[in-house]
């Protein structure tokens, strides 16, 4: 996994709108961190600076301890496994949208059977439909079954860093945290895990940052935080 760091990272999108004020958190390579916070606090934007999506105003996003604006966008893109919130499928069968998941796949990280199994069985969870088309009329897929075909395609690159963007969101409760689940053990020690999510509920989060007002409120393990309520 990839170790990550936010160092005193100020980010608007306009100078009127500063959306992050001097936001530091680094999370340790192999480790879950789960994002949360209000509708509009910022947390998409914490993805997208990870990918560099945007550059920061001030301060700096490191990746492994180097500055990402001096990463060559390529390697940027190859190490790291982005699952937006509104994720787009190719319209073809989910046995092609697995496939070229592996496309940019790290030659040197092959999983083995158990972790396969766990990303095919769990998380994507219907390989009987993989001939399926995604828009194929009478078999259309969910918004839900679509998030876990992205998911499979993006763990399939063997990510150094996945970034989930809300990106269980149309799943029920009971399945997110199965999935949740199946991913930490794909993700074991060796994938670092960013998860952007509404809500708490998310399990298994070595830490959660709470956001609020472009700041980080509040951090620590799940059953820190409830604690202290
Ligand atoms: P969250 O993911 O927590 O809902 P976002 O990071 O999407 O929050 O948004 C934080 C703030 O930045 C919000 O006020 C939002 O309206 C604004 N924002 C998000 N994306 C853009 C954009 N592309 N251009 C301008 N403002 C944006
Ligand atoms: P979601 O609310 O998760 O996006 P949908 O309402 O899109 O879910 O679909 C729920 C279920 O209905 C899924 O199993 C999907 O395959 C099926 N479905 C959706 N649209 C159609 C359709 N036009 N014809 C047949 N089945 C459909």
């Amino acid at each position: 996994g990839a170790g990550i760091e936010f160092s005193n990272v100020t980010f608007g999108y306009s100078p009127e709108k500063i959306v992050l004020r001097n936001v530091s958190f680094s999370v340790p390579p192999g480790k879950t961190v789960a994002i949360v916070g209000p509708s509009g606090a910022g947390k998409s934007t914490i993805v997208r600076l990870l990918f560099r999506f945007y550059d920061v105003q001030s301060g700096a996003v490191l990746i492994d301890g180097q500055n990402i604006k001096l990463v060559q966008q390529q390697s940027l893109r190859k190490a790291i496994g982005v699952v937006p919130q509104d994720t787009v499928l190719f319209n073809n069968t989910i046995f092609y949208n697995i496939e070229y998941g592996k496309i940019g796949a790290r030659a040197d990280e092959v999983y083995e059977a158990a972790r396969l199994a766990d990303i095919h069985e769990r998380i994507l969870g219907f390989p009987e439909r993989y001939e399926t088309k995604v828009g194929e009329r009478g078999l259309r897929l969910s918004g839900g079954e679509k998030q876990r075909v992205a998911i499979a395609r993006t763990l399939l690159k063997a990510p150094v860093l996945v970034l989930l963007d809300e990106a269980t969101s149309a799943l029920d409760t009971n399945t997110e945290r199965n999935i949740q689940a199946a991913l930490s053990r794909v993700c074991a020690n060796r994938t670092t895990i960013v998860i952007a999510h509404r809500l708490s509920t998310i399990i298994n989060a070595d830490e959660i940052l709470v956001l609020k007002d472009g700041n980080i409120a509040e951090r620590g393990r799940h059953e820190e935080l409830l604690q202290r309520k």
